[in-house]
């Protein structure tokens, strides 16, 4: 990026930012593109899972009753029937659980220190543990391992998923390393999704770890942005091939299809991990809220009804980014100071910047007015070694906010730039 910088470009442009962030400053803006939210159009649309279940409708041929405890140990039936397709895990392997899938990733890490994984020896506690965290990557399970005492290695993403030389490298030779976090389609942040190439590897490698886990937290399966949907290869399908059929667990949720923080999860792997999975959740819950799992199968109708309904999640958000894209590129490429990701799902753009400028630019656009995630989140730490990733969610502000933040941001950029490159 730096050898394509117009330097005299970028002066011309700083002399109009001047006056413009000036402007802002004082025009008492409060926006926020922090966190990957739904904005309340996208909540409206399962507005009428607040009333998809009438008097009387508690009941599935399977269950039974589910009002009461018990009878479904692994969730409702239909429910991971229907879902089942879209994360990819057959039913028999899937578990349906309650609001947060990232509830169930620190359940998992939690409960290896405590009880033996399928395939090791013994469980975590009173060990040094260590899981690879590619960045950037999403900030809470950098945090999950922060608060359970697991310390994070980081590794580098490409375009095509994580550094596979360095992933493969590393397990191979350290047996303190029992896990990698995974955001395998449309990435948080870069929005990327793994290639088949690096799902065969990550299935294939060998790992020092007998107990090793890939955390594939499939968030955004089904969170189109365009008309051009990414595929992703089955981890499942390729772990078992590699004859590594326990390595995988599978998380994903309803959180940003219903309600966020309101919805179901998913758990899925391999038949000795769900038993493994379910032998320790047992302990700790009598049953999930099988009504809510209903609710979200009479609200869906079928799987075709999910994928119906994520359309019109994809028909709000695809003029979002397209005005990210806009504003960043009418803002930006003329003075080649910095590169983004355009993806074709997910919930963010990620915006490399000048090295050096990312934590300036987040605080003079606090300064402004605007509220952007910190810079360095996306890193173990919160530490980016080069401070030049920024990560920009802009689902949840309307069309007029987001283009009012849009132009403070390339502002910032542009100053910011001024100061590093020309001062
Ligand atoms: N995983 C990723 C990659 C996310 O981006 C998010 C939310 O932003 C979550 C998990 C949280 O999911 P849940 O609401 O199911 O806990």
């Amino acid at each position: 990026m730096t050898d394509s910088i117009d330097r005299e470009a970028l002066a011309a442009a700083r002399e109009s930012a001047r006056p413009r962030y000036e402007e802002f400053s004082s025009s008492g803006l409060k926006l926020d593109i922090t966190r990957g939210k739904p904005c309340t159009a996208q909540l409206d649309l399962a507005e009428d899972l607040l009333v998809a279940l009438k008097p009387g409708d508690h009941s599935t041929e399977a269950e039974g009753d589910l009002r009461n405890y018990g009878g479904a140990a692994k969730g409702v039936l239909a429910l991971r029937e229907m879902f089942s397709p879209l994360v990819d895990v057959p039913a028999d392997q899937l578990v349906a659980r309650d609001n947060s899938s990232l509830s169930l990733m620190h359940f998992c890490v939690a409960s290896s220190f405590f009880r033996a994984l399928p395939g090791g020896e013994k469980p975590w506690a009173g060990e040094e543990v260590v899981f690879l965290a590619p960045a950037p990557g999403y900030d809470r399970h950098f945090s999950v391992c922060e608060e359970l005492g697991v310390q994070l290695r980081t590794v580098a993403m490409t375009p095509e998923g994580p550094d596979m030389d360095e992933v493969e490298r590393l397990v191979a030779e350290d047996a303190r390393i029992k896990g990698i976090w995974c955001v395998p389609k449309y990435s948080n942040p870069t929005g990327i999704t793994f290639s088949d190439e690096v799902v065969r590897r990550l299935a294939e490698m060998p790992t020092a770890a007998p107990d090793f886990r890939i955390y594939w937290d499939n968030a955004y399966a089904i969170h189109h942005v365009r008309a051009q949907h990414d595929r992703l290869a089955s981890i499942l399908d390729a772990c078992a091939k590699a004859g590594n059929e326990d390595r995988a667990f599978v998380f994903a949720s309803t959180s940003k299809v219903t309600f966020a923080g309101g919805g179901v999860s998913f758990f899925g792997s391999s038949q000795a991990n769900v038993a493994w999975f379910l032998a320790r959740d047992s302990m700790r819950s009598i049953g999930p809220d099988k009504v809510n799992q209903l609710r979200h199968v009479r609200f869906f109708g079928d799987t075709a009804g999910v994928e119906a309904h994520m359309e019109k999640h994809r028909e709000i958000l695809e003029p979002k980014f397209d005005a990210v894209a806009t504003a960043l590129d009418a803002d930006l490429t003329p003075l080649g100071i910095a590169s983004w990701s355009d993806p074709n799902g997910g919930y963010f753009v990620s915006l490399d910047v000048v090295p050096g400028t990312a934590r300036r630019i987040v605080q003079l656009a606090k300064d402004a007015g605007v509220a952007l995630t910190p810079a360095g989140a996306t890193f173990p730490g919160g530490d980016d070694p080069e401070d030049r990733n920024i990560r920009i969610a802009p689902s949840y502000p309307t069309t007029e906010e987001l283009d009012t933040a849009l132009q403070v941001l390339t502002t910032c950029v542009i100053l910011a730039a001024g100061e590093a490159l020309l001062d």
